[in-house]
């Protein structure tokens, strides 16, 4: 197995992992390399950063999706990041 082929399941892992905290600069590279040639993880990281941001924000907006227009699944997606940061 190629040391830089990720799976789709790592890399979303990854993917939640770097919200929270830094990689290593391995699992950077191997994300990096996933990102380019899986286009669903790619759209995963990038609601994953904006649903940080707008967590931080204004929780409220986000789930209204007053701001953006949201899909269902992102807006399951925050419902469940709320409930997980409430139960805190
Ligand atoms: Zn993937």
């Amino acid at each position: 197995m190629n040391l830089m082929v990720l799976s789709c399941q790592k890399a979303g892992q990854l993917i939640e992992k770097k919200q929270v905290k830094n990689l290593t600069i391995l699992e950077k590279l191997q994300l990096n390399v996933h990102l380019r040639i899986c286009e669903r993880c790619a759209d995963y990281e990038k609601q994953s950063v904006l649903i940080d941001a707008m967590l931080k924000k204004h929780p409220k907006q986000a789930l209204n999706g007053q701001e953006i227009r949201l899909s269902d699944e992102i807006k399951q997606r925050i419902q469940k990041e709320l409930d997980k940061r409430i139960k805190k």
